[in-house]
């Protein structure tokens, strides 16, 4: 058998083995994650399972137009006295992902793994990793297939979601003839293109322009043009009045610029608290730099959290890039 089938039927059957599961997706969740979270969700309704779908943190209020986004649960505000033998993760490429949340896990927990990063570790009971699918949503498509669930408007709109974004709106270079199929079958089961992008991708908060404004005024070139970066300082969060998930999406603006291979955000989320996101744009694979740094995702896109002030971690970053890309920092 085919081994990605082997593996798509062994999730189709852990959803139907258990009655009551933990659903839950990465720190910080984008599109993809909040997506395919509540597309379990909507499969496990259609099996008459019982579920609880839980986050560390918020989840971005952007994807408030979502079935189910009132039953996500923010761990951090409402605590929950239970633990879960049955947990369903998806998009997390690695346990550390899962933040929190795995505080929830009984002692005997089966756990299965939904996700596409190649970074991914395999931490699950049950791994359905697949490397090749543009979103951990074109895989959960698989899975609703193969257990023979109904593709109504709702749970369309949740795989269409994470098509959408983690495709950049269907741009990337991840962007496959099969990722095409899957979108134009949802869009048969009245999606509306327009409507998702307009959410998912165009509107921004104005919070969003004002620290938009303060990173573009320090976007910096260095490592012979090859690698841009910005930066967002808590104090950035403080004057401007905004909120965490208003500066994403900030270091596209840096890898796009004409010559530039690798583009970097630092955000200061919590003092001493950094969070890297990193774009590549071909020469260089960024899921093998932010490994290094202790994260992982795509050789396009890939992230990590670290500890210490804003100019420790820059340099610390920088070093790393100075050998990823062949010349020195300051060149
Ligand atoms: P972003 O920079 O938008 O947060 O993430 C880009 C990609 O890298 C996403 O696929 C995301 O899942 C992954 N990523 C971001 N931060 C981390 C991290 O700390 N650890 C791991 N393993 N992956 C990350
Ligand atoms: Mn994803």
């Amino acid at each position: 058998m085919n081994h990605n089938r082997q593996y798509t039927l062994e999730a189709a059957r852990f959803m139907r083995e258990h009655d009551r599961f933990l659903v839950l997706s990465h720190v910080n969740p984008d599109g993809d994650a909040t997506g395919s979270a509540l597309g379990v969700v909507l499969i496990l309704e259609q099996l008459g399972k019982d579920y609880v779908v839980v986050n560390e943190g918020e989840t971005p209020s952007k994807f408030h137009f979502l079935p189910r986004f009132d039953r996500l649960r923010n761990l951090s505000k409402q605590p929950l006295d239970e633990k879960f033998g049955a947990v369903i993760a998806v998009d997390c490429a690695d346990e550390s992902r899962m933040g929190d949340v795995r505080s929830l896990f009984g002692s005997e927990a089966l756990l299965l793994n939904i996700d596409h990063h190649p970074t991914n570790d395999g931490f699950g009971t049950v791994n359905l990793i697949r490397t090749d699918a543009a979103a951990t949503a074109e895989i959960l498509f698989e899975v609703a297939e193969e257990l023979g669930v109904a593709f109504n408007e709702e749970l369309a709109l949740c795989i269409y979601t994470g098509l959408l974004t983690d495709t950049g709106g269907f741009r990337y270079s991840n962007t496959s003839p099969r990722v095409m199929e899957i979108a134009s079958r949802l869009l048969s089961y009245g999606v509306k293109p327009g409507e998702v992008a307009e959410r998912c991708l165009e509107e921004i908060t104005f919070a969003h322009v004002k620290i938009l404004r303060r990173a573009l005024q320090n976007l910096q070139l260095s490592h012979q043009n090859l690698v841009a970066t910005i930066t967002v300082s808590i104090a950035d969060f403080a004057e401007t009045g905004a909120e965490r998930e208003d500066a994403g999406g900030l270091v596209n603006y840096c890898r796009n610029i004409e010559g530039v291979e690798v583009g970097v955000s630092f955000v200061e989320s919590e003092p001493g608290v950094v969070k890297v996101s990193m774009r590549a744009r071909d020469r260089v694979d960024v899921s093998v730099i932010a490994k290094q740094l202790g994260g992982g995702g795509h050789a396009k896109a890939a992230g990590c959290t670290i500890r210490g002030s804003l100019p420790e971690v820059k340099q610390k970053v920088s070093l790393v890039l100075e050998e990823a890309v062949g010349v020195k920092t300051d060149e």
